[in-house]
């Protein structure tokens, strides 16, 4: 295990030094083992015969760590701030994976930085819990994200209206290149650390851009961002997530999920679902998403335009052109997922029409996204559910289980295919809920690490799977998610 620090060298207006806080006590609570192993920190722990605890806390620092608060700036719900950075967070350094990709390490909730504006800087147990779950139920789904390697407790108080245990969060994310870090330099209207940054950005997530130039270089990156992101919201799309603070400061240029503040899954299918509780107008709704990320591409593709093109009418025009293949881009990759949810092979209208009708269904009954769709997989292979299905859509499920027939493909092969997009179980809002009360209730993580036991094989019936899978009892009308972390 080797730390190191690359995005040091890109300069000194890029991030701030910044010492974690001491905690008073730290206590491991949970522990990726898998993550751990593959960055090579199990090893370096058993050698050094050491807890993770001191090292994922900030009361110890790992050999050759630099810990530095990073320097961003952000469009929160429409508004700009042209200085946001790390406010409770701090970038440890670097580490190279088994597969040979370089992640950055970085603690949250670990005490105040130059850019905590008054913020206090610390996290609490609820909020880190809650990000462990999801960000490692999302990656067992397949969505691009952030991981969680550790969640220590400090010993330490956390005021949040009341006073509550505090923790902090070992992130491991592909980077925490964000469209915000463009746009405070873009705000400064420092085109050199735009390109030095755009540069570095290629070096770490586009590779394949390396050997490119000039602003077929930079158009060439505006478009593999966008491409990272329709691909992210499609996966959101699919297994019902709602991200709820769709900045730009969150918004990666790697296009992995990360910031799992007030984010939910939706379970009644409503494009118009909203959980948090600061999202009073919907912006970050649940069908809505598609929408903001092609938003926040219009902001990075801002920042770019002095590098499109010397003519500014020529530039704009460049930025508009790359922005205009966005929708058709989504659109595409949007039917094409919602096609293998429903096991159609996409060759005409009339498929497309097929599906979006079935989720037409489940907004008209008002019925759980994930358990239908579950229900519709196994209906190829289960009697019983085939029943259910044919009672529940009589006319729908006539003309699909036609379709499937005409498509000519076994019904287990179908079933086979459908599974690999339709999850058995997701991080349901009233578990997640449930678990985590129970974690603080207990001082114990055993709650959290049966639910993470089966959010792990999300596509598997494990025994203790049907404790998950019960759809909220009001379909979640009440349920408010907060900025808590
Ligand atoms: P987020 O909601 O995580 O996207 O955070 C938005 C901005 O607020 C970032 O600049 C954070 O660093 C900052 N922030 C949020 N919570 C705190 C806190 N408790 N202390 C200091 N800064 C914070
Ligand atoms: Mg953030």
């Amino acid at each position: 295990m080797q730390i190191s620090n690359s995005y040091l060298q890109l300069g000194d207006d890029f991030y701030l030094p910044s010492t974690p806080r001491q905690p008073s006590n730290p206590q491991l609570f949970l522990w990726n083992q898998g993550l751990a192993e593959s960055l090579g920190v199990a090893d370096f722990l058993a050698q050094e015969q050491e807890d993770p605890a001191g090292f994922f806390s900030g009361g110890r620092l790992l050999p050759n760590s630099k810990p530095v608060a990073l320097a961003y700036a952000g469009h929160q719900f429409g508004h700009f701030n042209p200085r946001l950075g790390d406010g409770r967070a701090h970038l440890l350094g670097e580490l190279r994976g088994d597969t040979d990709m370089v992640f950055d390490v970085q603690l949250k909730g670990s005490g105040a930085t130059p850019f905590s504006r008054g913020g206090d800087g610390l996290c609490g147990l609820g909020p880190a819990v809650r990000e462990f779950i999801m960000s490692e139920a999302m990656a067992a789904l397949g969505v691009p994200t952030s991981r969680t390697l550790a969640v220590v407790t400090t010993g330490d108080e956390v005021y949040r209206g009341d006073a509550v245990p505090g923790a902090v969060v070992c992130r491991v994310a592909a980077s925490h290149l964000r469209v915000g870090t463009f746009e405070y330099f873009y705000a400064q209207g420092n085109k050199d650390a735009i390109e030095r940054l755009c540069d570095y950005a290629i070096s770490r997530h586009f590779p394949e851009l390396a050997s490119s130039e000039g602003p077929e270089k930079y158009s060439g990156f505006l478009r593999a961002v966008f491409s990272r992101q329709v691909e992210l919201v499609c996966e959101w799309l699919r297994v019902g997530f709602v991200h709820g603070v769709m900045n730009t400061d969150n918004t990666t240029i790697s296009g992995e999920t990360i910031d799992y503040g007030p984010c939910a899954m939706i379970s009644t299918y409503n494009p118009n679902t909203v959980f948090s509780s600061i999202d009073a107008m919907g912006r970050y709704r649940f069908g809505h998403q598609p929408s903001i990320a092609h938003w926040n591409m219009a902001r990075l593709t801002e920042c770019f335009l002095p590098l499109l093109d010397q003519d500014s009418k020529q530039a704009t025009a460049i930025g508009e052109s790359l922005l205009g293949e966005f929708p058709q881009n989504f659109e595409q990759r949007y039917h094409h997922m919602l096609a293998s949810k429903t096991g159609v092979r996409l060759q005409g209208d009339s498929d497309k029409e097929l599906c979006e009708d079935f989720l037409q269904l489940l907004r008209k009954q008002g019925l759980d996204y994930t358990n239908s769709f579950d229900s519709l997989t196994r209906s190829l292979i289960d009697p019983q559910h085939e029943d259910r299905c044919a009672s529940q859509w009589p006319e729908w499920y006539q003309a699909w289980s036609a379709r499937i027939e005409q498509q000519g493909r076994p019904r287990e092969v179908v079933a086979e295919g459908m599974r690999r997009h339709n999850p058995v179980v997701i991080p349901r809002n009233h578990h997640m809920e449930a678990v985590i009360d129970e974690c603080i209730k207990n001082g114990s993580p055993d709650a959290a690490k049966s639910w993470l036991k089966v959010l792990r094989r999300p596509y598997q019936d494990l025994p203790t799977t049907p404790n998950y899978q019960d759809p909220p009892a009001d379909g979640d009308r009440s349920y408010q998610t907060f900025c808590g972390t």
